[in-house]
């Protein structure tokens, strides 16, 4: 039985002074796996207060100190991307290759800061004016368990390129990848205090990393809903914000798409990790008059498709990260059956042979119109709503109706067409023709309720400076 019990506080191993624990269950098979211990409002502020003491040094390295530290961080969580790989499908089930894939991504985020880092302008001079990009200070990271590595290092990343300091507070629920990334991050030689990594809900350390006046920023990643209540708690002490949300991204596929490509990645788009993505596209629009098509395309691809064991490269869709996940996940299902969807595949239940874990049927809904639950709200779950369209003018209209503008998908064999209906899209990135979101230099973030800010390249280390001009070089 695992047992996790310490923080990582100024370069040390902290056992957490909490008494509660929360149980850590394996969803493939719904066993017990482990313990994490949940910290407590002091051990957040022993962590924060490490973080301020260390800036004062750390803001003072130089851009060669700070890149030869993310090359360093770069190879250890390398040298670690199998056993990352294997924690992730262990603790939220999701299936290993792609898990795999995220971590040497993980990994390559602290490159993708010292590349960005070489042309980012620290000073410059404007007239009579000298402008200083200063670090902002002590930077409060809040993760999802969906990707944890991948958030943490994108988060870490960017704050170490500016000379910040940061204190992560990860989803309790991805505490053994959390403990990996620890021992990563004491091997890569960090300075003590630089990183510092608390576990705990978000109601206590989440809270008060929110709140507490020596943090300069909170960088979230999570729902809108726990974006809101952030967002609100971090008023009083007016910090920078940057929140990466939720989504309910639209693929929209032109009538001369090449479907037999363009539909089968549509349903991967939508059912990557599980469906268990902010940037999955879920809203798949598509002209009417080759809905029948379609449907026949998604039924093959999605009978293909392996559900199963996530330790098993081949696997594409594994289980469902907990019971709340899956009984969300049937919910949607429910309504969607209940508001009028034509079910193509899937369903209520468990798929057959696979009721031990939270596994869940890929399911898709054809008829689905946009004002339905299934088509506003995000499920977070391998649910797809196909809404179809007669002009090229409604499918924009349609891909734009929605609280949400993360991302955005177009297929279409025509590339200038494919463009002009990008540039109309409301939505933080647009892929075209792709299914993989694979420019590290491409900022990633939401329009409307999908959040605020970048992350990712030059954008990322730009919302960790604050730019300081003095006036007086004449
Ligand atoms: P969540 O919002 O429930 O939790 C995210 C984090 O916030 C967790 O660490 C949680 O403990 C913490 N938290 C909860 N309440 C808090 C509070 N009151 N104060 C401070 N912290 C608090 O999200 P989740 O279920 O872990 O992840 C799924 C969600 O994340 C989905 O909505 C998904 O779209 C979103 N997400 C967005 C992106 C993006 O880049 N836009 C990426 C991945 C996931």
């Amino acid at each position: 039985m695992i047992k996790i019990d310490q923080n990582y506080i100024n370069g040390e191993y902290v056992k957490s002074s909490g008494t509660e624990t929360q149980e850590l269950i394996n969803p493939t098979t719904k066993q017990l796996i482990g313990h994490v211990t949940l910290s407590t409002e002091s051990d957040t502020q022993r962590a924060i207060s490490a973080a301020k003491n260390a800036f004062v040094t750390f803001s003072k390295t130089t851009v060669e100190e700070r890149s030869q530290l993310l090359q360093r961080l770069h190879d250890s969580v390398l040298a670690k991307v199998d056993l990352l790989a294997s924690a992730s499908a262990e603790e939220y089930g999701s299936p290993i290759g792609p898990s795999r894939g995220r971590a040497v991504f993980a990994a390559q985020t602290f490159l993708h800061a010292k590349e960005a880092l070489k042309s980012f302008k620290f000073e410059s001079q404007q007239g009579k004016t000298k402008i200083v990009m200063e670090p902002l200070g002590v930077i409060g990271a809040i993760t999802p368990w969906n990707a944890n590595y991948t958030h943490i290092c994108g988060k870490i990343a960017p704050a170490i390129a500016t000379g910040c300091t940061i204190v992560v507070k990860p989803s309790e629920i991805s505490a053994l990848q959390t403990k990996l990334l620890i021992e990563c991050f004491h091997e890569a030689g960090v300075p003590n205090g630089v990183i510092n990594i608390v576990n705990g809900t978000g109601a206590v350390v989440g809270a008060e990393i929110t709140r507490h006046p020596d943090v300069a920023k909170i960088s979230f990643t999570g729902s809108t809903t726990v974006g809101k209540l952030i967002s609100k708690g971090a008023a009083d002490t007016l910090k920078r914000l940057a929140l990466e949300l939720g989504g309910k991204s639209p693929n929209v596929i032109l009538e001369d798409a090449d479907f037999d490509k363009a539909i089968p990645m549509a349903v991967m788009i939508a059912f990557s990790n599980t469906g268990q993505a902010c940037h999955a596209g879920t809203r798949l629009i598509v002209p009417e008059k080759r809905l029948a098509e379609v449907k026949k395309i998604i039924k093959d691809t999605v009978a293909a498709t392996k559900l199963g064991n996530p330790m098993e490269m081949d696997t594409v869709l594994g289980p469902l990260v907990n019971q709340k996940q899956y009984d969300t996940v049937q919910h949607y299902i429910q309504l969607g059956l209940q508001e009028g969807g034509e079910l193509i595949t899937g369903g209520l239940g468990h798929p057959e042979g696979f009721e031990n874990g939270y596994f869940a049927k890929p399911t898709v809904f054809a008829n689905v119109t946009n004002d339905m639950s299934i088509a506003q709200q995000e499920i977070f779950g391998p649910v797809l709503a196909v809404i179809s369209y007669k002009t090229e003018d409604e499918a924009v209209e349609i891909a734009n109706d929605s609280i949400y503008g993360l991302a955005a998908y177009i297929s279409s064999t025509n590339l200038e067409r494919a463009r002009n209906v990008a540039s109309k899209l409301v939505a933080g990135r647009v892929l075209i023709n792709k299914g993989v979101h694979d420019d590290p230099y491409a900022p990633f973030g939401g329009f409307k309720q999908s959040g605020i800010g970048r992350d990712s390249g030059i954008y990322g280390l730009e919302e960790h400076v604050e730019p300081k001009a003095i006036l007086g070089y004449e």
